[in-house]
């Protein structure tokens, strides 16, 4: 049985023994030793010492509907008790996944029609370079093998996701990226943008997905992928400019524009996808995270109705399959958040009132402290910019340092919020009352002021 009632000491020992981390140095793990988790409810989590935190995070922006929901849990123990699990060389369906599917569509533009499951973000980001390159195949132009994402870009951490990224510390590990993968910069203008406008920099940034197409030949290009709004690379807003520019770029040299909705999905910006947020189409979107609040792993491809047509009536055999593509536990599961998100709500309440709540306070926090060059967010995600001289924009040559011993003194004062580079980002649960973002931007204040 699990046990839950070892001592920390005990639990971090045993952890420390046999399991090795994602993302972290073990060997200074080791030192610093893991918080060990025990309870979510809500918006809060606790440690094995009895600590609560207020989760600025999602857990890994994740938890979209919070903690210990009572109806998803029951979801999935029925699901479990009628249909544990089937899949059949992949010729059979399930309720489960048939009324995900159907219901998925609802929240979706009209141009999308079709879904492939997977289990994760970067299994989804996997498929879609397959798929990208599968679909050019069909449509008899087969050279279009190249897809383009950006530096500090985050699509997962499996060969081709991590590949489609743009963190150079991952592509180290592993020999990567693999063949016909490109990158174009990111539009990160506090850090990038020198003396020009942000309006400006965010042109000259599409423009050089342009440059990289035409230096390519567009007629190698399959497709440019990229998150609506940078996450992992630091909560990235690009200016207004830069999606229409991209959409037109796109358009013009027939290059497919995917979305990386895995953070951005399910209502995080305040719409249930953060590309409506930003006014541009993409071809396909990848999904997970949100899909399932993090309650079980799934994840997905969406197909435009034109890609899934193609494929569909002249691919023939669509040649990828994974074991448990909609789990029906997973299904129900997701099912179940995406009916409590849209009748309690949730995603409505972030559009119009507890999100423009977050990012107001927020602003009037922050935008006169001494350390804060940039605030950037929409309805439940934010970034706060560091700088060592907010007048000339310079950054902190230890950037990093800086914000982690942040997010450090964060959990000190009982809130979780994550470091990237330069800024300290939140992305909430959904269901944070006002209070609860009082509590947050409060103690994340309190952190910001002792970094100092
Ligand atoms: N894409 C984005 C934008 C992500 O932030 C992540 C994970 O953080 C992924 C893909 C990978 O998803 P997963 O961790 O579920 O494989």
């Amino acid at each position: 049985t699990l046990d839950t009632q070892r001592s920390t000491q005990e639990y971090q020992a045993i952890d420390a023994s046999h399991h090795i981390h994602a993302f972290i140095d073990q060997k200074a793990l080791n030192a610093e030793k893991p918080r060990v988790i025990t309870k979510g409810y809500g918006a809060y989590v606790e440690d094995s010492d009895g600590n609560r935190y207020l989760d600025g995070m999602s857990g890994l922006w994740c938890t979209n509907i919070g903690y210990g929901r009572k109806d998803l849990v029951a979801a999935a123990a029925k699901q479990m008790e009628d249909l544990s699990y089937y899949n059949m060389f992949f010729h059979t369906t399930h309720p489960a996944v048939i009324e995900l599917s159907n219901r998925l569509f609802d929240f979706l533009p009209k141009r999308y029609s079709h879904v492939v499951y997977t289990n994760s973000g970067s299994e989804a980001n996997e498929l879609l370079i397959r798929t990208v390159r599968r679909y050019w195949d069909v449509v008899g132009k087969p050279s279009k093998k190249i897809l383009i994402g950006r530096w500090n870009g985050y699509h997962g951490s499996t060969v081709g996701s991590a590949s489609l990224g743009g963190f150079k510390f991952m592509h180290e590990m592993g020999d990567l990226p693999i063949a016909n993968i490109a990158h174009i910069g990111e539009p990160y203008w506090y850090a990038h943008g020198g003396a020009a406008t942000p309006e400006a920099f965010g042109l000259t940034s599409a423009q050089e997905l342009e440059a990289t197409i035409l230096a390519l030949g567009a007629e190698n290009v399959g497709a440019f992928v990229a998150e609506p709004f940078q996450g992992a690379g630091g909560m990235i807003f690009p200016p207004a400019s830069y999606w229409p520019e991209i959409q037109r770029i796109c358009r013009k040299y027939n290059v497919l524009l995917c979305a990386d909705e895995v953070i951005g999905g399910f209502g995080r910006t305040g719409e249930w996808f953060s590309h409506q947020h930003f006014g541009f189409e993409p071809d396909t979107l990848t999904i997970a995270k949100g899909l399932t609040s993090g309650y079980v792993p799934m994840g997905g491809l969406v197909l435009s109705r034109h890609m899934a047509d193609t494929l569909v009536e002249n691919g023939g055999v669509f040649a990828h399959g994974l074991t448990y593509s909609g789990h029906p536990v997973a299904a129900a599961v997701a099912l179940a958040n995406i009916n409590a998100l849209d009748q309690e709500g949730i995603v409505e309440r972030v559009k119009n009132d507890t999100g423009p709540y977050l990012q107001k306070l927020l602003h009037e926090t922050f935008s006169m402290h001494p350390l804060i060059g940039e605030i950037q967010g929409q309805g439940f995600v934010a970034a706060i910019q560091f700088a060592q001289n907010k007048a000339t924009r310079t950054l902190f040559e230890n950037e990093t340092e800086v914000t982690w011993r942040c997010r450090t003194l964060g959990f000190e004062e009982g809130v979780i919020v994550r470091s990237t580079a330069g800024r300290i980002i939140m992305a909430p649960t959904l269901v944070m009352t006002r209070d609860q973002i009082d509590e947050l931007v409060e103690k994340t204040h309190r952190a910001v002021n002792r970094t100092a």
